[in-house]
């Protein structure tokens, strides 16, 4: 099931979303859910392209995701699984030293999360509802070996309140995408990595990365 990516509106990404990850960048765990926003230019389908990427901007993190896809607007105490039709796994694309800087001087973060093609994204499949979703696993594997996984029952903010902060504060409606947050296990990108993104053992999306100086 592939959406139409240009068809996409506002592609919202929470942060510091699962505990260990926080911890693992050495960064308190929030207290209310903290969004950034990515470009619709960072949007680029894992099919297996090559995506090339700059080798002198210091090191680059993949950050495998959970996506959601939105079928309708948002209204205050609709049920997050009226407001969800599909689901994909995506990678959140990171200059982490560009980061770094970023947040020591206190600037967005656009440069170092929203260059063009920061946000792969794989196949989209059917929304299977907040219960089943829980305990379904996704991994991503780099070079064929498992770096990443999680499942959305270890998010510290849940599905439901990702929906009502998002709505209440930014809005939502069709054909937005909310990214929502990374397990622990993130690392850097290297030249000819190979990108594999999967539910349980079936194969969701496919990235080649080439770093060009
Ligand atoms: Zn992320």
């Amino acid at each position: 099931m592939q959406l139409k990516l240009n068809q996409i509106k506002n592609v919202y990404c929470v942060g510091r979303n699962y505990r260990q990850h926080a911890a693992e960048l050495g960064n308190d765990v929030p207290e209310e859910p903290m969004f950034f926003l990515k470009p619709g230019h960072a949007l680029l389908p894992m099919d297996g392209r090559t995506l090339e990427l700059p080798a002198n901007r210091g090191d680059i993190h993949y950050e495998a995701e959970l996506v959601l896809h939105i079928r309708r607007p948002y209204e205050p105490g609709i049920r997050a699984n009226d407001m969800i039709d599909s689901i994909a796994l995506g990678l959140d694309l990171t200059l982490r030293e560009v980061q770094t800087a970023l947040k020591r001087k206190g600037h967005p973060w656009l440069a170092a999360k929203g260059f063009k093609g920061s946000a792969p994204i794989g196949d989209f499949k059917p929304y299977p509802g907040l219960d089943k979703l829980r305990t379904t696993l996704f991994q991503l594997r780099k070079n064929g070996i498992t770096v990443q996984s999680g499942q959305s029952s270890e998010m510290i903010f849940d599905i439901q309140q990702i929906i009502d902060y998002c709505g209440k504060h930014y809005g939502l409606d069709a054909d937005d995408l909310i990214y929502t947050g990374t397990p622990a296990g993130v690392g850097a990108l290297a030249d000819g990595d190979l990108l594999e993104l999967f539910w349980d053992n079936a194969l969701s999306g496919t990235l080649r990365i080439a770093m060009k100086a």
